[in-house]
């Protein structure tokens, strides 16, 4: 496996293979690498004959009250993993590379970042638009893969590619989960044992919403106060947000759609978990 850190090496490479025909995929990170980027480059490996892997712990999309200088960064633990599952480059940018002096362009996907994270992290989205354009520019991806875990993260790559013609395929992967449910995520090893055991709670809540679906209920009100009253018998866990929203704008509902998002945040000590519920609202069908 190659690890390169120049942006311009690693267009050289990307562009090298795209002349004989390779196709290539990419799956962005930002390291401390677990099941559910595993189960993303997997599925890149099978999709596409080259495989990039970009590891950048993205300042611009940490507000100044978050976690940016402790975010865990195991390097040797990431590319180990890497290695394992065939990853033929590992993009490891320097913050200076990706932002020299002199920078100064945003890329902004307004509407679909006007709610639910965007509104809890302002400026998040303009940071994480940004960072994947600049990716793409730099390793010239066929196919990028993303996580359904961010659920409004992969709405807004694929409206960020749509508008700029980046003619990129995203392709958005199922969350993966703990036994118990709890969806993956990097910043879970800041829970304690205490508050892992309890931090479930807001899939419990989404669960339940998805229940209260398929039992015929339309109203969102009654499916958002469903989830809400699983969740506040927790009180470790303090909800950001709780949402009964469109899939594809990611607008609030008042009934309910055949297809139709559960959407939530909540916080637990220092930790803010995020997770989200796609959910058919056909007899018969479950969540897609
Ligand atoms: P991150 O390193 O947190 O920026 O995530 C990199 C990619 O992995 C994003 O596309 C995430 O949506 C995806 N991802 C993170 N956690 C999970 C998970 N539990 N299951 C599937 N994909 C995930």
């Amino acid at each position: 496996m190659k690890i390169i850190r120049s942006p311009a090496a690693m267009t050289a490479w990307s562009e090298g293979l795209r002349r004989e025909g390779v196709t290539i995929g990419l799956v962005p990170t930002m390291g401390a690498l677990h099941e559910g980027h595993r189960s993303l480059i997997r599925e890149a490996r099978l999709q596409c004959d080259a495989l990039v892997v970009s590891i950048f712990v993205n300042p611009t999309q940490f507000g100044p009250r978050e976690d940016l200088t402790k975010y865990p960064r195991p390097l040797s633990h990431d590319r180990a993993i890497c290695r394992q599952e065939g990853v033929d480059v590992c993009f490891e940018p320097t913050v200076e590379a990706m932002y020299p002096a002199g920078f100064q362009t945003t890329v902004i996907v307004p509407a679909v970042a006007r709610r639910w994270e965007g509104e809890a992290r302002p400026h998040h989205f303009a940071g994480v638009a940004t960072v994947v354009t600049k990716l793409f520019g730099m390793v010239r991806p066929h196919r990028a893969l993303f996580g359904q875990k961010d659920f409004q993260q992969s709405v807004l790559v694929q409206q960020l590619v749509k508008d700029l013609n980046l003619g990129v395929d995203i392709v958005v992967r199922p969350t993966v989960r703990e036994q118990d449910g709890l969806a993956m995520s990097s910043r879970n090893i800041y829970l304690s044992p205490n508050e892992r055991r309890r931090a479930v709670v807001l899939y419990k809540g989404l669960q339940t919403g998805a229940k209260v679906i398929r039992t015929g209920e339309t109203d969102a009100r009654i499916i958002r106060s469903a989830m809400t009253q699983v969740i506040k018998g927790e009180p470790t866990l303090t909800i950001d947000y709780l949402a009964v929203c469109d899939p594809t704008t990611l607008e609030p509902l008042s009934t309910v759609r055949p297809k139709t998002l559960l959407l939530g945040a909540a916080r637990i000590g220092t930790v803010r978990l995020i997770d989200n519920l796609a959910v058919s609202a056909i007899q018969g069908q479950r969540n897609y």
